[in-house]
């Protein structure tokens, strides 16, 4: 199992409060152990998704860092950028694999060109402009780091109708 964290970069309170939470869940339901979260300090949106973390199992954890640069040129593992200027992921997965830590980074509005030359890989998930989001769960989708979600107070019984879980007391 690698150990992975998700770094979401530039989170805006207003804007991105959205697609800054639904990184977040992304980044844990695709095999993810940490989001750290830059940009403007949003506790409603760390709560949220320590929130469901909490209800749904796992160890997953969300924090904030203003200082992206720093957290990237310290991390000890790779690093991955996420962008449409990449080369394909594709290329270059199988060899990730390998790594005891990853760093996978996401921009939002404006990504700075520093982040470029930060990275080890600048990667695509196709080169058309979309989504950090589809961007994060496809790239960890194909990754395939998939986690058990130990203690949940909560967990789907998947069910071919209808909406079925089943809820733990404490
Ligand atoms: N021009 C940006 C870029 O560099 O990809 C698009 C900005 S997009 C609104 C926000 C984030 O989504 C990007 O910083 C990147 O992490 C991710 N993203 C969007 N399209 C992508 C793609 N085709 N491949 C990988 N990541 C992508």
């Amino acid at each position: 199992m690698t150990r992975i964290i998700v770094l979401r970069l530039g989170h805006r309170r207003e804007r991105d409060k959205r697609i800054s939470t639904h990184v977040g869940l992304v980044a844990r339901a695709f095999g993810a152990d940490e989001i750290v979260y830059s940009g403007e300090h949003d506790q409603k949106l760390l709560d949220s998704v320590n929130k469901v973390a909490l209800e749904w199992g796992g160890s997953f954890k969300a924090s904030y860092d203003p200082d992206w640069r720093k957290r990237i040129k310290e991390f000890k593992g790779t690093k991955v950028h996420l962008t449409m200027y990449g080369i394909p992921f594709q290329q270059k997965i199988k060899e990730l694999k390998t790594s005891e830590s990853l760093l996978v980074i996401v921009g939002g509005e404006k990504v700075p060109s520093e982040v470029y030359e930060l990275a080890d890989y600048n990667l695509a998930v196709t080169n058309q402009p979309h989504s950090e989001v589809a961007a994060l769960g496809v790239f960890l989708h194909e990754y395939g780091n998939m986690k058990q979600f130990t203690g949940a107070r909560k967990k789907v019984v998947p069910s071919a109708r209808g909406k079925k879980i089943v809820e733990k007391k404490h």
